[in-house]
């Protein structure tokens, strides 16, 4: 039979992102995708999911879009790529920098193309402090970004993490990287000047932390971030990988906060999925002195910057995004969620806190609401498990905490939204009668 033959190979020959590995060699991959429609995803045996993470926060037009994988035959038929290195360019690269450049907040004016949100902020890193290299401070070198962060797995972008297994993994501690609480902006102050303001070249930060936990910053945080970073003469660079291109129900996630970053780095939303694409939005001012200043070459870039193929599918996504009103949708819809959620929530007394930022949520489990004590075993783990037989896919984050996060696709309707629901009641009882009790 394919589907253990194929179990078979891929336990042998394939090494699964974030995975464990015990687990893969035990059971063999949980499903095997062959199609994908609208917010729903198919496995080889016909089984039919609600893919309600977008699958990696990404997908967010969902699956099976035609006209994208037209636009990307187009394309590939007739330039599937060519260099952008130095003076060479081309045509979908330069549309879709001044496309998203048009639609970026303030100043932000100028697109650095990657392949994926870790060369992203790989590379507002490295700009971040080229940046100061060329102003005469090549002191400035040291990141700031907050303990429960995912910047990604790039080596700039893993010491950047402030999750701190993942750093643990490889024990990566570069000397440069150092990281403030959530909680305060305080302590972000308090941190640059323990450092030396001279030291310091940036703050990264994500709008809402999404594998820490989907966390939702306080009302002032940012507005307060971008004031210490304005007086101590900081870069505020902006992770908006999982947040750019509507996903919290703005076209950014830093205009809730109503503040402008130095830099933004993007990816997933960008293409949905469909190609590999992610880059970096600088601002006018850090262009006008980087032409200014620069006198050598620009030592960064990967082959694939300005992919003519993953430029056309970013820009006929980001036409859909525009056509079908998807962040006005996001916006409507993540608080269509939230309602659901606090239903859920009256009925069942282990939910703690729920949230949402568009179609961005999080359900933490507790033991206890009162002292937010979690079970001795966590649930959440056992709870996707169960919503995935019941037909939808979720994620867990469990690093010190007990929650169940939620990205479905920005397309979402009302019914869709009714249909997951329905699963999370049933999954909900079925964990009351059996685990709780
Ligand atoms: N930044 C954030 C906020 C992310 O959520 C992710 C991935 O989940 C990354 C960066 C890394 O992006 P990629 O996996 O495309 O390298």
């Amino acid at each position: 039979q394919l589907k253990e033959t194929l179990k078979v190979l891929d336990q042998k020959h394939f090494l699964h992102p974030t995975s464990s590995i015990e687990q893969q060699q035990a059971d063999g991959p949980a499903a095997i995708f062959t199609e994908g429609e609208g917010i729903y995803l198919k496995d080889m045996e016909g089984n039919v999911y609600i893919d309600g993470m977008s699958s990696l926060w990404n997908v967010n037009v969902g699956h099976g879009r035609e006209e994208i994988a037209e636009a990307a035959k187009e394309q590939m038929g007739k330039l599937a790529f060519s260099s952008c290195f130095a003076t060479f360019s081309n045509e979908p690269a330069i549309r879709l920098a001044s496309k998203i450049a048009s639609m970026a907040p303030g100043n932000l004016n100028t697109v650095f193309f990657t392949s994926g949100g870790s060369e992203s902020n790989d590379t507002a890193i490295k700009l971040a402090r080229h940046y100061w290299v060329l102003k005469g401070q090549p002191q400035r070198q040291t990141i700031i970004s907050r303990t429960q962060s995912y910047h990604g797995v790039a080596m700039g972008a893993t010491n950047a993490t402030g999750l701190k297994a993942f750093r643990d993994f490889t024990n990566s501690h570069a000397p440069g990287f150092h990281y403030v609480y959530n909680q305060s902006a305080r302590n972000l102050r308090d941190t640059i000047e323990q450092l030396g303001p001279e030291t310091v070249a940036a703050f990264m930060s994500e709008p809402v932390q999404g594998a820490g936990g989907v966390n939702i910053a306080q009302e002032n945080y940012f507005k307060e971030v971008r004031e210490i970073c304005d007086e101590y003469g900081i870069l505020f660079i902006a992770d908006e990988v999982i947040t750019g291109f509507g996903r919290t129900g703005k076209l950014f996630g830093m205009q809730h906060y109503d503040v402008v970053p130095d830099m933004i780095t993007f990816a997933k939303g960008v293409s949905s999925g469909y190609a590999q694409l992610g880059g970096v939005i600088i601002s006018e001012n850090i262009h006008l002195d980087l032409c200014e200043l620069s006198k050598g070459t620009l030592m960064h870039g990967y082959t694939y910057s300005g992919h003519a193929v993953a430029c056309a599918v970013g820009l006929k996504n980001i036409e859909i995004i525009e056509r079908e009103n998807l962040v006005e949708n996001a916006a409507k819809m993540g608080e269509a969620m939230l309602e659901g959620f606090r239903v859920l929530q009256d009925k069942y007394s282990f939910i703690g806190r729920v949230r949402t930022l568009g179609l961005l949520g999080a359900i933490e489990l507790v033991k206890s609401r009162e002292t937010g004590e979690l079970f001795d075993t966590l649930l959440s783990p056992i709870f996707v498990q169960e919503t995935m037989k019941r037909g939808l896919i979720l994620r867990t984050v469990t690093y010190e905490q007990d929650t169940i996060v939620f990205a479905p696709p920005l397309i979402l309707s009302q019914a869709e939204l009714n249909e997951m629901l329905r699963i999370l009641d049933e999954t909900f009882e079925f964990v009351r009668k059996n685990i709780v009790e």
